[in-house]
């Protein structure tokens, strides 16, 4: 049986910045990478939309992965009318599928072994110091740490006192198309009980008149909603002569609760850990960020030298989440909930409200603001932000 020091299973955001910490320090580890496809090969299924604060703050940040420059956001109620944020911070639309190949050819170059196309069908409870990965096909690995970063789907540490499944599993479909025709340093959000039941439509740009234009519907809503329906209506009503190349789906953990997301020897992060932003359902700089927070945890596990050492260790990294993101995930869950059962007219008011509002003085503030003093249901909502 092949043993590792410590065993990666995901070659996602999350797994491979865990990788970058882990090996940081330089120290001699024997580390594998797997990943049950080649992510980098096709197309990844993602708006690839993330603010440049965050994304900067959770790795050194490489500029042939930014597709695009973001400076505002366009927010549009369900009668259409649009709310513009001009963010000086700025997003970018990356190039997920390079950063994810650049970041794991340097997790190569420290010595980690990387194995594609091979699927972990099982974790093992810990015994004497080790977890034995089985892989599909049957060969056993073990290891002294598994860091879980496989995504929302794959349940590995079932039967566990860990977040072994997605809260708040929610579907997304979206198609890349050309001859959108929108601008390129904007992204675009529309709400209505219409267009996206309990989530939002989003254009996200992609260069030259191209961009994704998808929805995510909430799960509570999901069951009376066609969400194929939902976003072909959407492009036929407001994108009539966008030219789409290509379909794609995926699901979005975007609930978080307390509840563990580290055991001795088995660390959770990314979706896996149910680390997406509720609201925005944004998961890059999450998966990137409890990723790093996941790697520094399986290296000091590696030298704890007693349960009671590798069980602080999990909980310290469960409280360095709470701080980094999830305090703030716990509220954003709350106040989702509240936000989707809304009428749409409040939202049409507060927009146009706030269209009326010279350009330069709107903010998330303000909207925020704007929401609370004039609109008490959505007051409400929000009351869980505060
Ligand atoms: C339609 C859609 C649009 C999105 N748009 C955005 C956006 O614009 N901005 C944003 O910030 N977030 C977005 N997200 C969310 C974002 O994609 C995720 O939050 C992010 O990818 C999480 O990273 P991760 O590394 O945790 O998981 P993943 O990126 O899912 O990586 C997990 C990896 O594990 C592998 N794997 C899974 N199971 C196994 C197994 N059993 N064995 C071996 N390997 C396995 C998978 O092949 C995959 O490569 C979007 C999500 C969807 C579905």
């Amino acid at each position: 049986m092949s043993k590792y020091d410590a065993v990666i299973i995901g070659a996602g955001p999350a797994g491979l910045n865990a990788g970058l910490r882990l090996t940081s320090a330089g120290l001699p580890l024997s580390v594998l990478l797997i990943d049950k496809i080649t992510p980098w090969e096709k197309p990844i299924p993602c708006a690839e939309g993330v603010g440049r604060l965050g994304f900067e703050e959770a790795l050194l940040v490489d500029p042939s992965w930014i597709r695009l420059v973001i400076s505002k956001a366009k927010f549009y109620s369900p009668d259409g009318t649009c709310v513009t944020n001009t963010d000086a911070n700025k997003g970018f639309i990356i190039d997920r599928a390079k950063m994810q190949r650049d970041l794991a050819e340097k997790l190569a170059e420290r010595g980690v072994e990387t194995r594609l196309g091979v699927k972990a069908k099982s974790v093992s409870p810990v015994d004497s110091g080790v977890r034995n990965i089985t892989l599909d096909g049957g060969e056993v690995i073990s290891a002294r740490v598994v860091v879980d970063a496989s995504g929302p789907v794959s349940l590995l540490g079932r039967g566990e006192p860990i977040c072994w499944k997605p809260y708040d599993l929610e579907p997304g479909y979206f198609v890349v198309a050309d001859n959108v025709g929108c601008e390129d340093d904007a992204i675009h959000i529309y709400t209505g009980q219409k267009i996206a039941p309990g989530g939002y439509a989003w254009v996200f740009p992609r260069g030259g008149g191209a961009a994704t234009i998808g929805v995510v519907v909430g799960k509570n809503q999901v069951k009376g909603a066609n969400i194929r329906d939902l976003l072909n209506d959407f492009l036929s009503k407001r994108f009539p002569g966008a030219n789409v190349l290509t379909y794609f789906a995926g699901s979005i953990p975007c609930g978080y609760r307390r509840g563990n997301i580290a055991l001795p020897g088995l660390i959770k992060c990314g979706d896996a850990a149910n680390a997406t932003n509720p609201i925005s359902r944004a998961g890059i700089v999450e998966a990137l960020m409890s990723g790093a927070l996941a790697g520094s945890a399986a290296f000091d596990m590696l030298s704890a030298s007693t349960a009671k050492q590798a069980k602080k260790i999990c909980r310290d990294y469960e409280k360095s989440w709470l701080e980094k993101r999830g305090a703030r995930h716990l509220k954003l869950a709350k106040a989702k909930e509240s936000l989707s059962k809304v009428p749409d007219e409040d939202y049409n008011t507060a927009a146009r409200t706030l269209q009326a509002m010279s350009a330069d003085k709107i903010s998330m503030a303000k909207i925020f603001g704007v929401s609370l003093a004039r609109f008490p249901r959505l007051a409400w909502a929000l009351r869980h932000l505060m």
